[in-house]
């Protein structure tokens, strides 16, 4: 665990997320910053930076509930399509560095937005959000 870093603070539940799956492993939240209502982001619950930092059984894991989480966000959101990215070091551009699986629903004819450009998006809609899909895993 890192003290700082703010997705292992939401593991110890010390900071504000819509959570929609947990085990000893593995955890699940909606994004704050959505591509689209229902991007989920998936994390092992230790303390890896990234892809290079991360045990091959973790990674294992975190794909294995990325992709239960896939067909229900999917279900959930109506979705046309799912993107599934994870992105290593800055170049690549990472924000936070806890290594996570972005799940992102897709609609036709959109066009993936310039994450840096998104938006917050309201609490009680991720709240809701991340209801929908509980029900639909
Ligand atoms: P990256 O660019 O590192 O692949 O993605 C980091 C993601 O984490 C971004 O999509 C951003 O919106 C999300 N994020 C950053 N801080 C928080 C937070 O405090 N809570 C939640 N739920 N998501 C966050
Ligand atoms: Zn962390």
């Amino acid at each position: 665990m890192s003290e700082s870093c703010i997705f292992c603070k939401i593991v110890r539940k010390e900071a504000p997320a819509s959570i929609v799956y947990e085990d000893d492993d593995v955890f699940a939240f909606m994004d704050i910053r959505p591509v689209n209502l229902g991007h989920t982001l998936v994390i092992p619950k230790q303390h890896c930076k990234d892809i290079y930092e991360t045990p091959e059984e973790l990674i294992s894991k975190t794909y294995a509930i990325t992709k239960r989480l896939s067909t229900a966000v999917k279900k959930a959101t109506n979705a046309d399509g799912i993107s599934i990215i994870q992105q290593n070091e800055k170049a690549a551009g990472q924000e936070v560095f806890h290594l996570h699986v972005h799940i992102i629903p897709r609609f036709k004819d959109q066009k993936m937005p310039n994450f840096a450009k998104l938006t917050f998006a309201d609490r009680k809609q991720l709240e809701e959000t991340a209801q929908k899909i509980k029900q639909n895993l």
